[in-house]
C-alpha cells in the first residue's frame, strides 16, 4: 500500500514512520509514507501558501494553487488515479466499516487542510470525499490523516503482531464482537490485584466457556455505552440467551 499525504506540517505525519505499529508496518515495508508539503509548490518569494478570505472574516484560506500543483504531482506518479481524500470536520464520519473500505484500496491521497478552510474551488476540483473524525473541531487535518493512516495499517496483513487482535477489536466483524460490537474486558496477571480478582471463567482453560464469556462480555458492554450499535446488529437466538442471562445477573 501506498500512501500520500499532502501537508502543511510534515513532522506531523513523519513521526508515524518512528513509534509503534505504525513504524513497524513502514520499516517493514508493507506500506509507503509520503509527505508533500503544497510550499515546496509556491513560486512567490514568500512561499505563500495562504490569504485573507474575500468578504472578510477571521482566519486565513489556504490557497488553492499550490495544492492543485501538489496534487498535480503525486498523480503524475499514480497511474489508477486514486482518489483524492480530504480531512475535513465536514466529512463523512470514519466509522470501522469506512476504515476496512480504505484498508482495501492500494493507495490513499490524504489532503490535509490548516487555518480556516481551503479555498472551496480546490475542494470541488480537486477533492473526491472527504473523511470526518467525528463532530468537533481540531486545528489541522494531519491528527485526522494519522488516525486514518493508522486504522487503516492495522488491517493490512502482517502489520499486528497477532493476525487475530485486529480481528478482535471493537467494531470488528468476527465471533467475539461480530456484527460490529464493542470489545469484551481483557486481563492480563497478576490474578489477584488489589484484591480485585480476575473473573474465574478465564482460568478454566475451558475454550468454548470462554468463547461465549467473551461474546456475552462484548453484548453487555454495548449494551451498556452503546445501544444503539446493538439496535443495528443481529444477534443470533444464543446471543439473545447470553445478553437475557447477563442483565439477569446485574439484577440480581
Ligand atoms: N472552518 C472549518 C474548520 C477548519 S479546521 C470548519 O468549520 O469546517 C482546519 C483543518 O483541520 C480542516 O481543514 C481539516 O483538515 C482539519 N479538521 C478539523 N476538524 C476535523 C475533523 N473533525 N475531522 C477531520 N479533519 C478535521
Amino acid at each position: 500500500m501506498r500512501i500520500d499525504v499532502i501537508t502543511l506540517f510534515p513532522e506531523w505525519i513523519q513521526q508515524l514512520t518512528t513509534l509503534g505499529v505504525t513504524g513497524r508496518a513502514i520499516t517493514d515495508g508493507k506500506v509507503e509514507l509520503i509527505t508533500w508539503n503544497p510550499r515546496d509548490f509556491t513560486d512567490d518569494r514568500h512561499n505563500q501558501v495562504d490569504d485573507r478570505p474575500y468578504g472578510g472574516g477571521p482566519g486565513m484560506v489556504m490557497l488553492a494553487e499550490p495544492l492543485a500543483r501538489t496534487l498535480a504531482e503525486v498523480q503524475r506518479q499514480d497511474q489508477a488515479r486514486t482518489l483524492v481524500s480530504g480531512m475535513s470536520p465536514q466529512g463523512r464520519v470514519l466509522d470501522q466499516q469506512a476504515v476496512r473500505e480504505l484498508a482495501k484500496r492500494p493507495r490513499l491521497i490524504l489532503l490535509c487542510g490548516r487555518y480556516e478552510a481551503i479555498d472551496q474551488r480546490l475542494l470541488d476540483s480537486c477533492v473526491d470525499e472527504q473523511w470526518s473524525l467525528g463532530d468537533y473541531v481540531i486545528s489541522g487535518g494531519e491528527l485526522a490523516a494519522g488516525v486514518v493512516i493508522d486504522a487503516v495499517l492495522r488491517l493490512q496483513p502482517g502489520v499486528l503482531g497477532h493476525q487475530q487482535s485486529a480481528e478482535q477489536d471493537s467494531f470488528s466483524q468476527n465471533a467475539t464482537t461480530g456484527n460490529g460490537l464493542l470489545d469484551c474486558p481483557h486481563y492480563t496477571r497478576p490474578e489477584d490485584w488489589r484484591g480485585q480478582t480476575v473473573p474465574e471463567i478465564l482460568l478454566s482453560g475451558n475454550h468454548a466457556a470462554i468463547a461465549d464469556w467473551r461474546r456475552q462480555q462484548a453484548l453487555l458492554a454495548t449494551w451498556k455505552t452503546r445501544p444503539e450499535l446493538l439496535a443495528g446488529a443481529v444477534l443470533s437466538e444464543k446471543d439473545q440467551r447470553l445478553l437475557a442471562a447477563a442483565l439477569a445477573d446485574q439484577e440480581a
